[in-house]
């Protein structure tokens, strides 16, 4: 049986409007939050049915949360390297996993060189968004979502390291959905695939700035890249507040805490400022999820953009 869990498409009464359907695939619901059980879970049994020994992550965020799990289910030893910028919050639920968490570094660059010093011959090193391994995991949540919702006239989906971009595009064109236009969303400070499609070329942002920390990948994959000259892909991007907003109506109206990482997919599909959303009848968003963020966290972000207006 699969590490993931299979996950409802629910039509969103309350994000809908007379003439478009809005469907949500609630990968929130993911054992610790987010979609990444999918990629992260397939490619730690692979390992682990190649006989690898130990999961190796440098993410203190979602992804470092899913090698931990999955490394407890498959009964493997996880070791996860964050650098000192992590906050506390995903640390306990990665430590709650049973993963041994190391603090190294000032930036996430020195976290991963530190992980690769530690790497041993039976280590399994599970990337974030840039793995076939991942892709195929991710691809699963469209082959469901085909069973569950009627063929969409537009996916949403956010975009970091386009590990779910990768994947969903996959599942996309196995469906049948190749034809069918994808909005990549991210944050403004965090706009790595969409600076990339606006130059025609991959580019490397300076830093990151949104809040969206799991949107923070300075440069996307090449492989992210490479679907946006094969299949129909439309940037958009939100500002923070906008995200934050659209993360307490997915609370208040379906119930479920989502970081800004997610939001920003929820605030461009509702926006419908994109072509490709104006005109669709049925939009699929990808509920991606995201622990990292509190309620608490959702309620501060939402005071201090509201003190700065
Ligand atoms: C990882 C993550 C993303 C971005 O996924 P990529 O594969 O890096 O593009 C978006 N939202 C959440 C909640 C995530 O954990």
């Amino acid at each position: 049986m699969a590490i993931h869990h299979l996950t409802p498409t629910v039509d969103s009464d309350a994000f809908s409007s007379s003439d478009q359907r809005i469907w949500l695939k609630l990968e929130a619901l993911q054992p610790c939050g987010s979609f990444k059980l999918r990629g992260v879970g397939h490619a730690s049994e692979v390992h682990a049915a190649r006989g690898a020994k130990r999961l190796l992550s440098s993410s203190g965020g979602n992804a470092g949360m899913a090698v931990a799990y999955a490394g407890r289910r498959l009964g493997l030893p996880v070791v996860v390297v964050v650098p000192e910028t992590t906050r506390e919050w995903p640390k306990t639920l990665i430590r709650r996993q049973g993963a041994e968490v190391i603090v190294h570094g000032k930036s996430w660059m020195e976290a991963n060189e530190h992980l690769m010093s530690l790497r041993q011959t039976a280590d399994a090193f599970i990337h974030p968004f840039d793995d076939p391994l991942l892709w195929d995991g991710h691809a699963t949540m469209i082959e469901e979502a085909a069973t569950q919702c009627p063929k969409p006239d537009a996916v949403v989906l956010s975009v970091g390291g386009g590990g779910l971009m990768s994947g969903v595009l996959q599942g996309m064109h196995a469906a049948g959905w190749s034809d069918v236009p994808l909005v990549a969303a991210e944050t403004v400070g965090a706009e790595s695939l969409n600076a990339s499609i606006a130059a025609g070329e991959l580019v490397t942002l300076d830093a990151i700035t949104s809040i969206a920390t799991s949107l923070g990948a300075r440069r996307v994959s090449e492989q992210a890249f490479a679907w946006t000259k094969r299949h129909e892909v439309v940037g958009a991007t939100v500002t923070d507040a906008q995200a934050v907003r659209a993360c307490l109506d997915v609370a208040k109206e379906h119930r479920l805490i989502v970081e800004p990482a997610c939001g920003a997919a929820v605030a461009v599909a509702r926006q419908r400022t994109v072509p490709v959303l104006q005109k669709a009848r049925n939009v699929l968003v990808i509920l991606c999820g995201g622990a990292c963020a509190t309620y608490e966290d959702l309620q501060a972000w939402a005071a201090e953009s509201a003190g700065k207006s």
